[in-house]
């Protein structure tokens, strides 16, 4: 049975960077709605008890093309939205200190031009996608853009995102309408690092 992250905040508490109702609807309606059709198919599947980062990891060992399809795209959701609400907060913004904040500044010379490289990934995703920071098993950090629910695990890179750029419209369009720039930019000053840093720590061991 895979449960829906629960929220640290009220659905106003992110504003202004995100209005309360795309908040409401977004977790309650539309990471609900991939929570309930993952635990159906999963169901179906006989995979319901596997964890959710093995299951995408392993979609090959799923026979059926369909139901395949289905957990790829609700496992996806269901994961990627648990990751997208957990590592942001009304605490958030800000540059990152400790552990991830020295390995962005490695990876991508400062944190300054991490922020631009993952906004230009962010805004190049043509369509429905998402951005994401990702770490190696190693620690060694990366971005990169997917398609629909697909991730760095279930595209199988053997990278395990950290940071969640959702840029699907219903992440932004009510408040920012075509603006997806403004969204992505505003994010930023939601994004906690502090619960990044202390998952990158778990990553990383
Ligand atoms: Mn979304």
């Amino acid at each position: 049975m895979f449960e829906q992250v629960k929220l640290n905040y009220d659905y106003s508490d992110l504003e202004p960077a995100i209005d309360a109702l795309t908040v409401e609807t977004h977790y309650a309606k539309h990471h609900a709605a991939y929570t309930k059709n993952l635990n159906s198919f999963a169901e179906k599947a006989g995979v319901i008890d596997q964890d959710i980062e093995d299951l995408l990891g392993s979609l090959d060992a799923i026979q059926d093309a369909a139901l395949r399809t289905a957990i790829r795209n609700n496992g996806g959701g269901f994961y990627n939205h648990n990751l997208y609400f957990s590592t942001i907060s009304p605490n958030g913004g800000g540059e990152p200190g400790g552990t991830i904040g020295t390995a962005i500044d490695k990876a991508f010379g400062s944190f300054a031009a991490f922020k631009e490289q993952i906004s230009a990934l962010a805004m190049g995703q043509f369509g429905s996608g998402w951005a994401w920071l990702e770490t190696a098993s190693d620690g060694t950090l990366s971005i990169s853009n997917s398609l629909n629910q697909d991730n760095p695990i279930s595209l199988g890179t053997g990278k395990k995102p950290l940071v969640a750029i959702d840029v699907w419209e219903h992440a932004y369009y009510l408040k920012y309408k075509n603006l997806r720039a403004d969204y992505v930019q505003a994010l930023f000053d939601i994004i906690d690092w502090k619960i990044v840093d202390e998952n990158y720590k778990k990553r990383v061991g």
